[in-house]
């Protein structure tokens, strides 16, 4: 029911209430009024017709028997008449035992004969009482018994009376009452209608602050100031709302952390139902199966291992692990069942992306395979050069001696391996600490170009140094920054031709110094030059060995790790028979953000 309709009921029911009550005070009044006047006219009249019987008991006390008093009632009638007449308002007439009709009030009215009353009143030797409409007004009509001392009756005194008096107060009443009660409507009517909006108001702002809550509005307060049951209803409304509205954004706080710690995981992970269908699953699962907003494990039905985890999960197996190729992504999928009070109800499917782990893994894997084939090599050499001298009687001085040259070529090269090894794994350990001070790479690459010359003089090679003036000084390690021109360098030298030239050239770049070291040698393939900061990684690897000088891949990984570890970069640009440049670049601070991050 809505509440303008319920507020029409209220009235109604009001108002017929009210007009019942009316309608009963309304009869209950002129009920008592029109009793009240008729007894009160009644008694009157009785009276007349007791005060008549003791004047006519007196005035016939000294006759002898009834039968002279009722021929005295007989005779003197009119007399009688007119003394009683004086005490009396009402009309009289006398009749005689007989009920005929002694006298009259000739002068008012006709005659009336009371035939009816004279029959009962004989009849029950008592007063009779009746109301008749004569010619359109109403009378009340008293017939009484004339009695002697002796109680014998003698003769009947009629006496009528009109009603008018009674009826018109009747009616003044009627129209008072009716007045009154009209105006008591309006005031009911208003009054209801006021005091059903005094109900109703409350519940319409209750009505509608539950709309507003349930469209998820929980700060609602609703006012209102009696202390009354609505008062305490809309106070208990007011603390529901208010705890709805605390326990929600307890919920939605809660929800929020989890929603964070669920993003900011580095896995994917999807949370299922017994039935399959999604709890929660983070942005991991757009970015590895490209799926969006995924809601059953249907969605997943591209990758079946999904499904076959699932069902192991189902069958009550605790844990299930796979690994999967998706997208070039290794992907290790682990499912579990989650928990509640020890019955397993959900299920928890995490996805770690393990594509990293694979290339260190396969990366490792090689390298230990690459370190043994590097070491096997000078060995095998080593050991064949020794079995021969041994098995042999070496008369030869000749071969004996370039034996031997060979067996510490090959140790020298061993030692050599063995030291980049160590130089490698120190700069991948985490631990290991650079020694950085401010120095002035102009000097360090002095020094190094001075050092590298006496090793090109063999190969007749010049090596041209030139720098830019002003360079700025930069921080950094001067032994491991001297290693990467060392090693730069010594490359050049060994990939130019005998009477070459290598020019090297120190330039400043935004915030950079940049170090350029340029060969005519033979130059590199563009599409593996890429490739030779990896480790172990040669161009040509006949080549690198039959020349001996070839090292195991690991100077320019190494070069690249220093110039890592100084947040430098290192690229290079090279092509075949033309010669290569390598150029490495250093940061260093600028004045300008020095003098900023002073202030
Ligand atoms: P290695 O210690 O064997 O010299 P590097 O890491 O220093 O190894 O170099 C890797 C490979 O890159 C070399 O084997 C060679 O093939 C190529 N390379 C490096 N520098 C030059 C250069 N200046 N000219 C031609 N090839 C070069």
């Amino acid at each position: 029911m809505k509440l303008a309709e319920y507020k029409t009921r209220l009235v109604i029911v009001n108002l017929l209430i009210y007009i019942i009550t009316w309608f009963f005070v309304l009869f209950a009044v002129l009920q008592s009024t029109w009793y009240y006047s008729v007894t009160r006219l009644e008694n009157d009249m009785l009276q007349t017709s007791t005060n008549l019987n003791i004047y006519i008991q007196e005035k016939t006390a000294h006759l002898q028997n009834d039968d002279a008093r009722a021929t005295y009632l007989f005779s003197n009638s009119t007399d009688i008449y007119n003394v009683v007449m004086n005490y009396s308002n009402c009309t009289l007439e006398l009749f005689n035992y007989d009920g005929l009709l002694l006298v009259y009030d000739s002068n008012n009215q006709e005659p009336t004969y009371m035939t009816q009353e004279y029959a009962t009143c004989i009849a029950r030797n008592q007063p009779v009482m009746s109301i008749r409409n004569n010619n359109g007004v109403k009378q009340l009509w008293v017939m009484a018994p004339i009695l002697t001392k002796t109680s014998a009756i003698i003769g009947f005194a009629g006496m009528i009376n009109p009603l008018n008096e009674a009826e018109n107060l009747q009616w003044f009443l009627f129209a008072l009452i009716s007045v009154c009660g009209l105006v008591g409507l309006l005031v009911v009517f208003l009054a209801s209608a006021q005091f059903s909006d005094s109900f109703i108001k409350p519940i319409q702002t209750l009505t509608k602050i539950s709309d507003e809550i349930n469209k998820g509005d929980y700060n609602q307060i609703i006012t209102y100031k009696k202390n009354d049951e609505i008062g305490e209803l809309t106070r208990v409304y007011n603390e529901m709302t208010q705890n709805i509205n605390t326990v929600f954004n307890q919920l939605k706080n809660e929800r929020q952390s989890l929603g964070d710690i669920l993003a900011s995981l580095d896995d994917g992970v999807i949370a299922l139902t017994r039935e399959g269908t999604l709890l929660t699953s983070n942005r991991y699962i757009k970015t590895y199966f490209d799926i969006i907003d995924p809601k059953t494990i249907e969605d997943f039905s591209e990758y079946e291992f999904f499904q076959e985890i699932f069902n192991s999960l189902r069958e009550g197996k605790a844990n299930v692990s796979k690994e999967v190729l998706i997208n070039g992504r290794n992907l290790l999928i682990i499912g579990s069942p989650i928990k509640t009070s020890g019955i397993e109800e959900n299920y928890l499917i995490i996805i770690r992306n393990i594509t990293n782990e694979k290339l260190l893994e396969e990366e490792q894997r090689k390298f230990i395979s690459s370190v043994s084939h590097e070491l096997r090599t000078p060995l095998t050499t080593i050991i064949g050069y020794t079995d021969m001298l041994n098995r042999r009687q070496i008369n030869d001085q000749k071969l004996l001696s370039s034996s031997l040259n060979t067996i510490n070529k090959e140790g020298h090269r061993l030692v050599r391996l063995v030291d980049d090894l160590l130089n490698a794994h120190s700069l991948q350990d985490m631990s290991f600490s650079f020694y950085m001070e401010e120095l002035d790479l102009n000097e360090l690459v002095t020094d190094v170009v001075r050092q590298m010359r006496v090793k090109s003089i063999s190969k007749e090679i010049e090596i041209q140094y030139k720098a830019v003036n002003d360079i700025p000084m930069i921080e950094g390690d001067y032994d491991r920054l001297s290693q990467i021109f060392i090693n730069i360098i010594h490359n050049a030298i060994k990939f130019s031709s005998k009477g070459g030239v290598i020019d090297v050239v120190l330039t400043v770049e935004d915030e950079y110094l940049s170090v350029s070291i340029r060969d005519y040698g033979i130059g590199i393939d563009p599409a593996k030059k890429d490739f030779i900061f990896s480790a172990f990684y040669r161009v040509d690897e006949d080549r690198a060995r039959h020349e001996g000088e070839g090292g195991a891949g690991l100077g320019l990984y190494i070069v690249k790790q220093i110039v890592d570890k100084h947040n430098g970069k290192i690229s290079v640009d090279s092509e075949l028979e033309e010669g290569t440049n390598i150029t490495v670049k250093l940061p260093f601070k600028k004045e300008q953000e020095e003098d900023n991050s002073e202030n």
